[in-house]
């Protein structure tokens, strides 16, 4: 299993995993033209898309899924209130959509894929586990509280892209308006760099080999920050050996 991330940040997301042959794209969050130039850059071939599976419906998730359909006829997984909000907000028809129920387990390929609840200001929002014979991938952003439930999946990672959204100082000192700082550090609003070291401190197991870090605020963060956190981290727990990257 193969995870390329595409763009994350609160202005687009999109991931692509892949395994023997089959490209699963999660989010689909910008422009079809943007998303092409990123798959060529990045040696992901866009005919090998097998479906989409959507976290939630915020368009840096959605905002480029309806252009995509109308190029590549592949079926969109959802749960029933994310695939009803989206189709209300874009346009998209209702039977683009394969709904499961969160917490239930589908193939795609080789792929076996299970979307897991999280705490965040959408319709119903989900990550996602997922599962081949050798390898796991846990996939978290936009994480308001960092959950038991949310960890119990990061324990069984290979591979794991976290949100580690912003600094809670920055948040704070930034010239935002109070309503939004308080939606960013609620309990449905993103993970900061202390939650999302907190969740890996308290739940990476020695299976875990690398970690993303995902949907950096651009005003509320800085990368180093982000590293300097997650790396800290890692050292207490004598994990150096886990490879971290800042997207
Ligand atoms: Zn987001
Ligand atoms: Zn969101």
């Amino acid at each position: 299993m193969k995870v390329v991330p595409l763009a994350s940040s609160s202005k687009g997301n999109a991931y692509a995993v892949s395994a023997g042959g089959d490209v699963v794209l999660v989010d689909c969050g910008l422009s079809c033209r943007r998303l092409r130039e990123r798959c060529v850059r990045l040696g992901v071939d866009l005919d090998s898309v097998a479906a989409v599976v959507i976290t939630h419906d915020h368009s840096d998730h959605v905002g480029g899924l309806r252009v995509f359909l109308g190029r590549y006829d592949v079926p969109v997984y959802a749960n029933l209130m994310t695939a009803e909000k989206i189709a209300r907000d874009t346009g998209i028809d209702e039977s683009a959509f394969v709904c499961f129920e969160n917490g239930q387990s589908f193939e795609i390929g080789r792929m076996r894929i299970t979307a897991f609840p999280t705490p965040h200001d959408a319709a119903d929002p989900v990550g996602y586990f997922f599962e081949t014979p050798k390898r796991t991938y846990f996939h978290g952003t936009d994480i308001g509280t960092p959950l038991d439930s949310i960890g119990r999946y990061l324990a069984r990672a290979d591979v794991a892209t976290l949100e580690s959204n912003h600094d809670s100082v920055l948040l704070h000192g930034s010239d935002r308006p109070e309503s939004l700082k308080r939606r960013i550090s609620g309990p449905r609003g993103h993970l900061s760099n202390d939650e999302a070291a907190e969740l890996v401190g308290k739940f990476a197991s020695g299976r875990l080999k690398k970690i993303f870090l995902a949907h950096l605020s651009g005003e509320c963060n800085a990368p180093r920050l982000a590293l300097d956190t997650m790396s800290a981290q890692l050292a207490r727990m004598g994990r150096e050996d886990i490879e971290l990257t800042v997207l």
